[in-house]
């Protein structure tokens, strides 16, 4: 598949009284067509900064402050407010943790979707309720007219939930951006939110940056995975292989605080001790050192580079290094 986004060395930071928060330090990955891809890391290593700057919306005292997003060879970061604007409403969607934020509270559920509609596809009033009462049937609402005459405190969490993912994607975007679009909801309707957003993917070649905190939701939903840590990416690759074979430690960590059922049984997780770096005056080394249960000297002295594991998978990490010098002495 073609290559559809394509993020370089993105750098974001907030000013603030206190100094620079590194909040995302130079990330860099690319999504093709139709693929689905898990962003994971425990809270402020900087998932959502990344999402929101990819597509834009990092306000004052944040800003971009290097690198490239590419949609389809474009540089969004160049782009005037206006385009962005478009693109906002055409090829890109966001849906955040936050259904309120994408809706205005006094104005009903039917003219603000009918109004995105009307922007986006120039289509007349009648023909943009009848495609908004679709889209509400398509994300699994069953009395779409009723609904469209509500105002959205009139609705229940779950349903805002998929109101929200409807405005989303009335606009057909070949890119969704959902950050942890289910953490509020209960497990039944996180399921079938997820379903929902599946089946739209499938039917309309939607591309999907999918953040959360629940590695079991990107193990059922995504292609590929992304592990953040610290504002860097510190191992890439298809979610089978990184779940199962983890080379980055990070990840490793990640995966051993997962609760696991045994015979029907909890088993007891065992979280990442310590606690995030701070991201005012990271450290010069790797991120994850003062974590780290392999942490050798080099870690603290120099960052390690992203070592590429065949063609689709890389991990930022100094074993890496030792593996590859290992297999070496051992050709030799
Ligand atoms: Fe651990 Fe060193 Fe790898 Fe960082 S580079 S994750 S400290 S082994
Ligand atoms: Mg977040």
């Amino acid at each position: 598949a073609k290559t559809l986004l394509e993020v370089k060395d993105l750098k974001t930071s907030f000013f603030t009284e206190t100094g620079e928060v590194q909040a995302v330090r130079g990330v860099s990955f690319t999504l093709k067509k139709g693929e689905v891809c898990g962003i994971v890391g425990e809270s402020g290593s900087g998932k959502s900064v990344m999402a929101k700057s990819v597509i834009s919306l990092i306000q004052p005292p944040g800003r971009i402050k290097e690198g490239k997003v590419n949609l389809k060879g474009e540089n969004l970061l160049v782009k005037s407010q206006k385009e962005l604007r478009s693109i906002r409403g055409n090829q890109i969607a966001l849906i955040s943790q936050d259904p309120m934020s994408a809706m205005n509270p006094v104005i009903k559920i039917g003219k603000q979707l009918t109004e995105v509609i009307t922007r986006h596809q120039g289509l007349g009033k009648k023909a943009a309720e009848a495609l908004a009462a679709g889209l509400l049937r398509q994300v699994g609402i069953s009395s779409p007219e009723e609904r469209l005459k509500q105002y959205p405190h009139e609705l229940s969490g779950g349903m805002k939930q998929r109101v929200m993912i409807a405005m989303a994607i009335s606009c057909r975007p070949e890119l969704l951006i959902a950050d942890e679009p289910t953490t509020a909801l209960d497990v039944t309707i996180q399921a079938q939110i997820l379903d929902i957003m599946q089946d739209l993917r499938s039917k309309n070649d939607m591309a999907m940056l999918l953040i959360t905190h629940d590695l079991g939701v990107v193990s059922q939903n995504c292609e590929r995975v992304i592990v953040m840590y610290g504002g860097l990416v510190m191992e890439e690759g298809p979610v089978k292989e990184v779940f199962q074979n983890p080379k980055h430690p990070y990840t490793e960590g990640l995966l051993r605080s997962l609760p696991k059922m045994t015979n029907g049984v909890k088993e007891r997780l065992i979280p990442i001790q310590g606690t995030p770096p701070d991201l005012l005056d990271p450290p010069k080394g790797c991120p994850f050192a003062e974590r780290c249960p392999y942490t050798m000297g080099i870690c603290k002295e120099q960052m390690p580079p992203h070592f590429k594991i065949g063609d689709d998978r890389s991990t930022m990490c100094w074993l890496e290094d030792q593996e590859i010098k290992k297999r070496g002495d051992m050709n030799e």
